[in-house]
């Protein structure tokens, strides 16, 4: 056993962790006040290849492996997790069908650009009527000649309204539920296309979330993203585990920012004389964040160490998402609380945490259906 990063997942580390407080900190709290896209940040941190992370060095990426992932989603959200949202939307679940079943024509028009930061990408699942639910996506595809036509509207899509194409679940007959579905990329400017109401939200404010309106949409047939029909559910499933575990990542990235912020004050707020650090139930707070937090880290990691092996961690990727989130909505609470009714106040930090940690609740399978599928996973057929 080895529980070490390696020598360049540490350099890795150090590196995106400086540029973390450098280039995205002292814009953290503007981003969320203003909750606006913030395009200068983008443009700046594009230039720096990470949008490239996880594909190929021969199409200018980093191909990291999914722990060198890891270290990147953790550190670039415990920087601002909106624009964490947005980037990691390119670099991941934006790109990956685009990456994966794209003709070279559309890799050349789409996933390139999008590596570079001059294209931003976003993926369709939700609806209205479902969102754990895919097998009730109601919007359809229709195959007319050469041409698919799509209709249906999306909800809560990050990036959406800014979004230079889209990868979108549509079904080619509700009647068949989750076999039923399929991907299609749908490009900006492509007459039906349309943005809907954008979404104000309680946390994770920057990325922008909207709707997304196929209206008659007609693509060619070189836009359908898979290999064969009905098959966009398992294709889900070859970036599922890897989703969940990036979640668990951010998790750990606010429940560090917060952290940080509760060590300070504990340190230096005094009462009743004494730093309130000095106090045991105070301490008893840290003690229990502290190896809470340590105990995410082992999950998420382990998972992602699973995924890199290449061995079988649906379970354990879904474990990792779940009780890291909640550690993280734990330590946000917790730090809230050390500050008092600073904690309270807009000026200071620990509130946006406190928002921004609900973010990660959603995507990725809900707590509700990660515990659910826990439990069936390990009491197994009965
Ligand atoms: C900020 C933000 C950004 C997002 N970005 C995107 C995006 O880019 N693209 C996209 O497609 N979607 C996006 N989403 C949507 C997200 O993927 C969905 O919110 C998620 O899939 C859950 O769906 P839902 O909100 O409709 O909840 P529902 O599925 O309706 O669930 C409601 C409640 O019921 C519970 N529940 C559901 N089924 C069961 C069950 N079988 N057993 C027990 N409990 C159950 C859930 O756990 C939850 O508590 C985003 C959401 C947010 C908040």
């Amino acid at each position: 056993m080895d529980f070490r990063l390696t020598e360049e997942q540490e350099f890795f580390r150090k590196t995106i962790a400086e540029t973390v407080d450098k280039m995205i900190v002292p814009k953290a709290d503007e981003i969320d006040e203003k909750d606006e896209f913030p395009w200068d940040l983008w443009r700046e941190f594009s230039k720096l290849g990470y949008l490239g992370l996880r594909y190929p060095e021969e199409i200018g990426g980093m191909n990291a492996d999914p722990v060198t992932a890891m270290i990147f989603y953790e550190e670039i959200t415990r920087g601002s997790v909106g624009f964490a949202q947005s980037v990691i939307m390119n670099i991941l679940m934006g790109t990956y069908f685009v990456y994966r079943f794209g003709s070279d024509a559309i890799k050349e028009r789409c996933l390139l650009p999008a590596m570079r930061g001059e294209k931003i990408a976003t993926i369709c699942f939700t609806e209205d009527q479902s969102g754990s639910d895919l097998g009730a996506t109601r919007t359809t595809a229709v195959k007319d000649g050469n041409e698919w036509v799509l209709n249906g509207t999306k909800m809560w899509i990050t990036n959406g309204p800014i979004a230079d194409f889209a990868t979108v679940l549509a079904t080619t007959d509700p009647s068949l539920r989750m076999k039923g579905l399929n991907f299609f990329l749908v490009e900006k400017g492509t007459p039906g296309l349309s943005y809907g109401q954008r979404l104000s939200k309680l946390g994770c404010r920057g990325a922008i979330t909207g709707e997304l309106v196929l209206d008659n949409v007609r693509i060619p047939e070189e836009n359908f993203l898979g290999d064969e029909l009905g098959k966009g559910v398992v294709y889900v499933g070859e970036i599922l585990d890897e989703i969940r575990v990036m979640t668990g990542a951010m998790a750990l990235g606010i429940a560090r920012a917060a952290y940080e912020e509760g060590l300070e004050y504990a340190r230096k707020r005094v009462a009743f004389g004494n730093p309130i650090g000095r106090y045991q139930l105070i301490r008893a707070k840290f003690a229990d964040m502290a190896t809470e937090m340590e105990a995410s880290r082992l999950l998420v990691y382990y998972a992602a160490w699973l995924i890199k092996e290449g061995l079988p961690c649906r379970k354990e990727a879904a474990m990792a998402k779940m009780f890291a989130t909640e550690t993280c909505l734990k330590v946000v609470d917790e730090v809230t609380r050390i500050w008092g009714a600073n904690g309270f106040a807009h000026e200071y930090r620990p509130q946006r945490h406190l928002r921004d940690a609900r973010f990660l609740l959603y995507g990725g399978g809900t707590h509700e259906i990660l515990k659910d599928f826990i439990g069936r996973s390990v009491i197994g057929k009965i």
